[in-house]
């Protein structure tokens, strides 16, 4: 497969996500919940996360918002990639995407579906629209627990 075939394949996941989200909504019940904005883009998104009782796994998280192409595929794909995490993982993986995103780091095999989002690197300016749901998700965990959703993170 030729690079610009690869590059199409990543696109045509990053289109189909933003035209089915499988992961809209909200959680029910919504143990974290947080706003993010990418004023940049003009992006906004709000995160709701189901947890275990304990406080320490995340057994689902939504998402609902509106925004570009990257921003809604990378929180539908971030969204799948969590179910059934660790919270210290997913703190983990907030990092890694950060670290993707300058092109320093790659998900392993069972998280591959999160390295489509590895070619908007390229594209400065688009790489706020990626992080936003990653930035959200952070201040959501680190939120304390049943805390109200005032917090507006914004990722500028
Ligand atoms: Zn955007």
């Amino acid at each position: 497969m030729t690079l610009g075939n690869l590059r199409d394949l990543y696109q045509q996941v990053i289109l189909e996500r933003y035209k089915k989200p499988r992961y809209k909504g909200k959680t029910d019940p919504v143990h974290r919940q947080q706003r993010g904005h990418n004023p940049s883009c003009g992006d906004t998104i709000e995160l709701t996360l189901k947890l275990n009782e304990a406080g320490t796994q995340i057994e689902e998280v939504r998402f609902e918002g509106e925004g570009c192409a990257i921003a809604m595929a990378s929180a539908d794909l971030m969204a799948e990639a969590l179910r059934g995490k660790q919270v210290d993982e997913a703190l983990e993986m907030v990092q890694r995407f950060q670290a993707m995103m300058k092109g320093q780091a790659e998900f392993p095999q069972e998280l591959r579906k999160l390295n489509v989002m590895q070619g908007v690197s390229q594209f400065p300016v688009r790489i706020k629209c990626a992080t936003l749901t990653w930035h959200t998700l952070k201040a959501a965990l680190e939120s304390p627990k049943g805390a109200q959703a005032a917090g507006f993170v914004s990722n500028e």
